[in-house]
């Protein structure tokens, strides 16, 4: 029997704020993302920007238990992807019976800090972690275009995000209707940005909630990526200078 692998959704800041706006349970996978662990890489998609800035360093990521059992989850993921899988679906299991028992509805993030393709991995009896649970509400984020276009899961969201690097693939997304998460300097969000509407993505992190509009996911930086020079982080103040 492995310790845990998902942290409990309330703990975090803006998924704390739907579950207390009640009808949801949720969990959250942080593991070292990219290369960081020195064990493998984990965001095969990163820029030099997105690393720089990454959510690992936001809010309760800096500290260094926090570090150590992100560190712990992902030598567990190198090192026995069976234990991890069987710990991962006896947490989900416990996860649906809390949201039967209280009426309400599980959602799981399993790409906290990383950008996994689980759904190319088939652990239970031959199906994908979404397929073994279908009335838990997946989601994630990636800068993986192919995993985002071909996605047909309906319990897995996506929104793909953008970095410095990937502008092709960030108005490939917005032509087939996928949301995309962009990050932005200040204190205020624009009202649009590529010509589409930007939604307020800090409001709550339950990105499965807004579907697909092909529609900007605005951001706030915080941590390290206030201090962004790569071009990661947008100015919408550029922004405008750029419409002018
Ligand atoms: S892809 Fe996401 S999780 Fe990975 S380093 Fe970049 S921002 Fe962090």
């Amino acid at each position: 029997m492995a310790d845990n692998v998902l942290s409990a959704a309330s703990k975090n800041y803006k998924t704390a704020k739907s579950i207390a706006k009640g009808g949801y349970v949720g969990s959250i996978l942080y593991l070292t993302p990219e290369k960081q662990s020195g064990m493998g890489n984990l965001c095969p998609f990163a820029s030099q920007g997105c690393k720089e800035s990454c959510l690992f360093t936001a809010g309760r990521g800096v500290m260094a238990p926090v570090i150590k059992g992100r560190l712990r989850k992902t030598a567990l993921w190198f090192k026995n992807k069976d234990l991890f899988f069987q710990t991962l679906f006896e947490e989900l299991e416990a996860l649906q019976r809390s949201a039967l028992r209280t009426g309400k509805k599980a959602f799981v993030r399993l790409n906290g800090t990383s950008d996994i393709n689980f759904g190319a991995f088939r652990p239970y009896q031959g199906k994908t972690v979404f397929e073994a649970f279908p009335d838990i509400q997946f989601y994630d984020y990636t800068k993986d275009i192919k995993k985002a276009l071909e996605n047909q899961v309906a319990n897995y969201h996506l929104t793909f995000s953008r970095s410095e690097s990937n502008m092709v693939d960030v108005m490939r997304a917005l032509e087939a209707g996928i949301n995309v998460a962009v990050v932005f300097r200040g204190k205020s969000l624009p009202k649009e940005f590529l010509g589409r509407k930007v939604l307020n993505g800090d409001k709550t992190d339950l990105r499965f909630e807004e579907g697909y509009q092909g529609a900007i996911v605005g951001l706030i930086a915080k941590g390290k990526a206030r201090k962004d020079t790569s071009g990661f982080v947008v100015d919408p103040a550029l922004t405008l200078l750029e419409k002018a």
